[in-house]
């Protein structure tokens, strides 16, 4: 199973481009899509789940036309968008039950066996009878994924799930969707690099509507090893070192300022070489460092 975008781009009526010219290859696995707020991720989102339409571009899952079989691709589509609302003063199994109606699973003890099923893979059953109103964001989104995998999707779109969670439910979140299954497509679309560290097999950033980055983490993470310099500053010295140095981060540890610096060698016997990670891939494509896409064949991690 592939999904194949090509050249699509968007833009809206009040001139913002949206996306531009967007190539991508996404094979069966967890994928990643990263990048900041406003970057382009929950039009490409929508754009895949049928919701909204492209200026240009084609869109293929094998040999369905996403962009016009859009009735072929819902039937394979599950989709937990950014703001998922709920209705408060329904239970959890009520409005499972609902949603599997209306995904046609009119045979009411197949509905009941299949939405137990999720409940129970959720980790929602013991809190089936209550109202969604009472629901932690952690539970809301749990349920967001039951909804999303009825109907058995082989194509799986989560739009910024974690983002709000504390770190427990962001950890149960994780092992919810690492379990979803290797044979299915599912994208995560998020600005935390971490649930992508944690996650994904493939990955891609996109920033200001365009492709920055597409890739294997692990393959990534190897292209910037020797690059990333690491050394404490004063805060005040920050913008010296922003000037003088290609800095792609820099954050508070233990009330210091750590930098981390993109070089192709030791800018200066202060800095040391630092185990460079996810973050420091992402913090260089997004400083324009690093660019296109690994040369490694797209193979799943173990
Ligand atoms: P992300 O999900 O990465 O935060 P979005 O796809 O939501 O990014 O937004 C990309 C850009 O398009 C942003 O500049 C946003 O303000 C703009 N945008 C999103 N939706 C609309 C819309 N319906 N009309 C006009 N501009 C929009």
């Amino acid at each position: 199973m592939e999904l194949r975008i090509q050249h699509l781009s968007k833009r809206y009526s009040n001139g913002v481009q949206a996306l531009n010219d967007i190539s991508l290859t996404i094979p069966a696995g967890m994928f990643g899509l990263l990048g900041p707020n406003g970057a382009g991720k929950s039009t490409l989102m929508r754009t895949l789940a049928t919701l909204q339409d492209a200026d240009t571009g084609t869109a293929t899952l094998d040999n369905i036309n996403i962009l016009e079989q859009k009735d072929q691709i819902r039937r394979l589509l599950g989709y937990l968008p950014q703001d998922f609302g709920l209705y408060p003063k329904v239970s959890a199994y009520d409005l499972l039950d609902h949603f599997a109606l209306l995904k046609g699973l009119v045979n009411r003890q197949q509905r009941k066996e299949a939405v137990d099923a999720l409940l129970h893979q959720t980790n929602l059953y013991s809190v089936k009878n209550k109202h969604l109103g009472g629901f932690s964001g952690g539970m809301r989104q749990r349920f967001g994924i039951a909804q999303a995998l009825l109907g058995d999707p082989r194509l799986i779109i989560v739009d910024e799930p974690t983002a709000g969670l504390d770190p427990e439910e962001r950890v149960r979140f994780h092992n919810l969707l690492a379990d979803i299954g290797a044979e299915k497509i599912v994208i995560l679309s998020t600005h935390i690099v971490e649930d992508v560290a944690d996650l994904c097999n493939n990955m891609a950033v996109i920033n200001k509507g365009n492709l920055i980055l597409s890739g294997q983490p692990l393959a990534l993470i190897e292209q910037i090893q020797g690059k990333i310099w690491q050394r404490f500053i004063e805060k005040a010295e920050l913008p010296t070192y922003q000037q003088e140095y290609q800095l792609i981060s820099s954050r508070l540890t233990s009330g210091r300022t750590l930098i981390h610096v993109y070089a192709d060698e030791k800018p200066d016997h202060s800095f040391k070489l630092a185990q460079g990670n996810l973050e420091d891939v992402y913090f260089s494509a997004m400083a324009g460092l690093l660019s296109g896409t690994t040369a490694l064949p797209v193979q799943r991690i173990a």
